[in-house]
């Protein structure tokens, strides 16, 4: 899978895509992130690519033709599946959206700045937008970040353990059990003892229902949407 994020500040996004599992990725050529800087499509030698916001008021806008131009130069290259805009007002990112996303194969992520992008690039380039949350960060690029690390270890070959993705919270609707490590006991802290039992329908059950009471008290709302 390729995504190519469009940036003006690619230093920011190059260390998430530089280590662990989304280095491992990368290397055995199972994605492929390409940082794109937006300045390089800029219409004048300052290399600007926002301006005033027509109407007045705080705060510059990234204007629509450094946008246009970039995202005109990638589909000529290729087709997308999507193009995303990281937007505060977009559509929550949650676990089946990364679900869905990791299937696709050719995807640009546009990350906004300042006051964000021109509504025109919305209106006419845009076919997905994408929120993290309900807050407002200062750009789209760690916002970027999460979703691509959260898309590309779901594809395959990219965990060692291929199941270990399957067991993570929400996969079913549930979030995931508590996990132990060595020492079986620390400081008088015993770990249950299913755990050590060997029996791996026990120990399954155990993971099950533990899954399902801290569902009902954390994510009642993940139980009911799997109705
Ligand atoms: N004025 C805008 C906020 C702009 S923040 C508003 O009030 O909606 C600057 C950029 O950061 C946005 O264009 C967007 O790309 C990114 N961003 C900020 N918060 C985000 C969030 N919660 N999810 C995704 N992207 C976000």
């Amino acid at each position: 899978m390729r995504i190519d994020i469009i940036t003006v500040h690619p230093p920011l996004l190059e260390s998430p895509f530089s280590h662990s599992i989304l280095k491992r990725a990368k290397e055995k050529g199972l994605a492929e992130v390409n940082l794109i800087n937006l300045r390089d499509y800029a219409i004048n030698k300052h290399k600007n690519v926002d301006d005033y916001a027509f109407g007045g008021g705080a705060g510059m806008v990234m204007m629509v033709e450094p946008i246009a131009l970039c995202i005109e130069d990638l589909k000529s290259k290729r087709d997308y599946d999507e193009v995303i805009y990281m937007s505060p007002d977009g559509e929550l990112f949650d676990q089946p959206m990364a679900n869905k996303l990791s299937l696709t194969k050719n995807l640009i992520i546009l990350c906004g700045h300042y006051k964000g992008v021109d509504e025109r690039v919305r209106e006419h380039f845009i076919t997905k937008e994408i929120s993290i949350g309900n807050y407002v960060l200062s750009g789209g690029e760690l916002a970027a970040a999460v979703v691509s690390d959260a898309i590309i270890r779901l594809l395959p070959g990219v965990l060692n353990d291929e199941t270990s993705a399957l067991s993570d919270s929400f996969q079913d609707n549930m979030v995931a059990p508590p996990v132990y490590s060595r020492p079986a006991e620390f400081r008088g802290w015993k770990i249950p003892d299913v755990l050590l039992s060997g029996h791996e329908a026990n120990i399954n059950q155990w993971r099950y229902d533990q899954s399902l009471k801290r569902t009902k008290e954390r994510r009642p709302g993940l139980l009911r949407d799997g109705e």
